[in-house]
């Protein structure tokens, strides 16, 4: 009873009195002309979630409005939301903004000065987004002199909604479950989202890691946008939970990322804060620094200008998660929230306003700088290229393109660390260019760190995620061609008679096939390798190699040189026409070791105690890079399922339930032929429960542990997590999961604690640990022997069918590139691996 009186007490001002008295109460004079954000949407902020489409519609009505607004649309994201920024200066400065832009990006010093406000990358942290909205009303309609020279002697870039997706996701349902009165109890659905809830965006991908790694429209919108102004603050709005009070920066003092000048954590950052600090004591609103928060890793909303010369802010807000919810203290109301979002907002303002000389300087500083570390370096540049694979080297140069760092074609073959770079086929990154800071992001795997916990990657060099065959570079190269775009030249399809084949190097090869599949091609892929002759050149076709016969088909042969064709255009891999099955070395095309693959037919399963983020980077791959359709089945609806209907199942990492029937019914689906794919503790899971009788590698509790003050327990134990670290493994590449690998040795990310034993025979340890594998981040060293020599990749045959373990995900950020290729191989060919049915017998 009590706590229902004073939820009314508080509500009371922020749903009857006139929102400026709430939200602005020193402004003195407010543009009647410019409509309120209550005016607009018809209910004061914070009673009720705003729909992203509605804060879209108010941002244009101030462009069409006021004079002080132009703006923007960005980009859509994979919802078909479009993202707006508004940009926000004088009319004299709107008049000239083209060149104010320009002179900007050359680092003129006598123009206003550029930043960001970025709100609601997390979709169910939404009072940043309202926040944005009374930031925004309030630079359209203050006519207080203070704004006056905020207009004048800035461009503001307002980006309200980073992500439209999960925003509206979470929207939705705090609005559809809001009480009138409100409900406070955290107990109820509203303060509760359904999984995988609005934090993350339509593929369930954190944002908020994308910045670095571009991997989705919402992020490459943002970063284009970026390039195009260089902001010298961005600021990037959270929420915590709701028994906290405020953070703002600094952060951690040993998160700070050593290559990015100390100037920004130890001036800039401190500075800020003061500003910070002003804003919130006016209001009386608690807050902290310096204790948590990570600025390690350049992918973050509030890192990633830092390595421009800029500086990222981090806000965390005490989150109501609905519109009011009980605390340990009294209810904390949306409004609330907002409010001090808000505060943060115009500090950020101010700040940047009275700290201009600051923020040119760490600029200028940050470039000089980078510049005399490139100088120091004893590496000259990094060279790369996978000429067997065009796609993922495309790739891979289009996300240094997206970061603004130079690619050169190379203009004379060179032999770097052991290894031979040939001209036409190999790119190389110099390391004096402007962006050295974020070229050694992209290729170094120890950027030193000087904590043992992280909040999130202690590495994430992107070389390695791309298994990109590469050499740093510390004699002198000639420099070809800089890149404006990966180019690629593919080979015309000649109609055969006979066959076509295909190799699977390119990482676009399981796409061909699936486009081929779904045209009812019949595929089939060689276990041994072989060789043709194609126009006097002999070209090697390795284990795995495609071949499409044109007899022996469903469908007739134009029919099928049609779908091969749609398959190249598709997909980009060339095909090349036989008229003979008889090859030049190695097997023939009629050879038994040639063998049919089955249509994939898969099914995953999600929701609660499933890892959203491992479901969403399956659900991506298949979806986008591949163009298959995955069934997403909740758990709850698992015993509903007929298994028969699907030929591969994935399951990620979770917490799965010790549930014998569902269990049973994997077991007695994998008896009969099925193929079993798990990832991480679903590995895990699937061994405890007997599905395959393969072992965990032990990890005995400490019997007498040392005693260590209570103060220190959370570093010591967040010391033995694995934040993310990159290791080597020791692939098969004569196993099906191995197909189209070129090299055996193969990085691998890790960010849990599976640990898989080898097999129990010869052949079935696809991957393993090398014995010293840490390539590059943090590990504790009693994990370290447990990673090394152990299974990364596991096969079962269990009856008809097969288990496929995998420690990690090979998946991670949909970035690894490198890895993907053997999940896709468990999911392609999977049904074809099976062992000597003699194996085991003596000899
Ligand atoms: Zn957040």
């Amino acid at each position: 009873m009590k706590a229902i009186f004073i939820l009314l007490l508080l509500c009371l001002p922020l749903l009857t009195v006139a929102q400026p008295n709430y939200y602005y109460p020193s402004a003195k004079n407010l543009n009647k002309n410019i409509p309120t954000p209550e005016e607009f949407l018809g209910y004061p902020i914070g009673s009720h979630h705003t729909r992203h489409d509605k804060i879209v519609e108010y941002i244009k009505t101030l462009d069409r409005l006021s004079d002080r607004f132009v703006v923007e649309e960005i980009g859509s994201t994979i919802g078909h939301r479009v993202q707006v920024v508004a940009k926000i200066t004088s009319p004299a400065n709107h008049s000239r903004l083209e060149e104010i832009r320009k002179k900007n990006l050359e680092g003129a010093t006598d123009i206003p000065i550029v930043i960001q406000l970025g709100y609601n990358v997390h979709g169910n942290e939404p009072s940043s987004s309202e926040a944005a909205l009374i930031t925004a009303y309030y630079l359209a309609a203050s006519e207080d002199e203070e704004t006056l020279k905020w207009l004048n002697d800035m461009v503001i870039l307002l980006d309200p909604v980073y992500n439209p997706d999960g925003r509206d996701r979470h929207t939705h349902w705090a609005n559809m479950h809001k009480g009138s009165p409100f409900v406070s109890d955290p107990l109820d659905r509203e303060h509760n989202e359904a999984w995988p809830g609005g934090r993350t965006n339509h593929y369930w991908f954190d944002l908020n890691r994308d910045w670095f790694l571009g991997v989705h429209p919402e992020s490459r919108n943002r970063m284009k946008f970026f390039h195009q102004w260089r902001p010298y603050v961005m600021t990037d709005h959270h929420e915590m939970g709701s028994n906290s009070s405020f953070y703002f920066d600094p952060g951690k003092y040993t998160s700070n990322n050593p290559i990015v000048p100390a100037y920004l954590y130890d001036v800039v950052h401190p500075k800020f804060a003061e500003y910070f600090a002003e804003g919130l004591n006016s209001i009386g609103s608690l807050y902290f620094t310096k204790e948590a928060y990570d600025k390690l890793y350049p992918g973050y909303g509030s890192s990633y200008v830092n390595f421009y010369g800029g500086i990222g802010i981090l806000f965390e807000q005490a989150s109501s998660r609905g519109h009011v919810q009980e605390t340990t203290t009294i209810p904390l109301t949306f409004g609330f929230t907002i409010r001090n979002q808000f505060y943060a907002s115009l500090a950020t303002i101010r700040a940047s306003i009275a700290e201009k000389d600051m923020l040119r300087k760490l600029r200028k500083d940050f470039f000089s700088s980078a510049m005399s570390q490139a100088k120091a370096s004893p590496i000259k540049g990094y060279v790369f290229g996978e000429p067997k694979d065009a796609t993922r080297t495309a790739a891979f140069i289009n996300l240094l393109l997206m970061h603004q760092i130079e690619v050169y074609e190379l203009g004379q073959s060179i032999t770097a660390n052991g290894k031979t770079f040939e001209k036409g086929k190999s790119f190389v990154v110099p390391t004096a260019q402007t962006n050295y800071i974020m070229v050694r992001s992209a290729f170094e795997k120890d950027i030193t760190y000087r904590d043992s916990t992280f909040y999130d990657a202690s590495t994430w060099s992107l070389v390695h995620a791309f298994n990109m065959p590469h050499a740093e570079v510390k004699g002198a190269f000639t420099k070809g061609n800089l890149l404006q775009a990966p180019s690629k030249s593919m080979m015309p399809v000649v109609k055969s008679n006979y066959a076509y084949l295909m190799d699977i190097t390119d990482y676009n090869a399981h796409r061909a096939i699936n486009k081929l599949q779904s045209s009812n091609v019949i595929v089939r892929t060689s276990f041994k390798p072989f060789s043709i002759m194609n126009n006097g050149v002999e070209k090697n076709f390795p284990h795995g190699s495609i071949v499409i016969p044109v007899q022996q088909q469903k469908i007739s042969a134009d029919e099928l040189y049609v779908a091969v064709k749609e398959a190249n255009q598709s997909a980009g891999v060339d095909f090349y026409s036989v008229e003979t099955g008889l090859n030049s070395k190695g097997v023939d095309l009629g050879s038994a070791a040639v063998r049919t693959i089955k249509k994939p037919k898969v099914l995953m399963p999600i929701g609660v105690g499933v890892s959203g983020y491992e479901a969403g980077e399956a659900w991506h791959l298949l979806d986008q890079r591949i163009g298959m359709p995955v069934s997403k089945v909740d758990l709850l609806n698992f015993s509903r399922i007929n298994l028969n209907d699907y030929t591969v199942i994935v399951m990620v990492g979770g917490t799965y339930p010790s549930d014998k029937a569902m269990s049973d019914k994997i077991k007695i689906w994998v008896q009969a032929g099925g193929t079993l794919i798990t990832l991480k503790t679903a590995s895990e899971w699937a061994i405890k429960q007997g599905i395959v009788k393969e072992k965990l590698v032990a990890i005995d509790t400490v019997k007498n542990p040392k005693r260590v003050d209570f103060e220190w327990a959370a570093d010591t134990e967040g010391a033995k997590q694995i934040g993310g670290s990159i290791f080597q493994v020791d692939l098969d590449i004569t196993n099906p999961i191995g197909f189209g690998y070129t090299d055996r040795k193969v990085s691998v990310y890790r960010n849990g604690r599976t640990f898989l034993q080898p097999g129990k025979t010869p052949y079935n340890t696809i991957a393993q640990y090398t014995a010293s594998p840490l390539i590059g981040g943090y590990i504790h060293k009693t994990d370290i022997k447990r990673v090394a020599n152990s299974a990364a990749v596991l096969f079962a045959p269990e009856g008809q069918g097969r288990v496929i373990l995998f420690s990690d995900n090979p998946n991670f950020r949909g970035t690894w590139y490198g890895t993907n290729k053997m999940f896709l191989n468990a999911l392609f060919f999977g049904s074809l691996i099976s062992l000597p049915t003699n194996f085991g017998e003596e000899e």
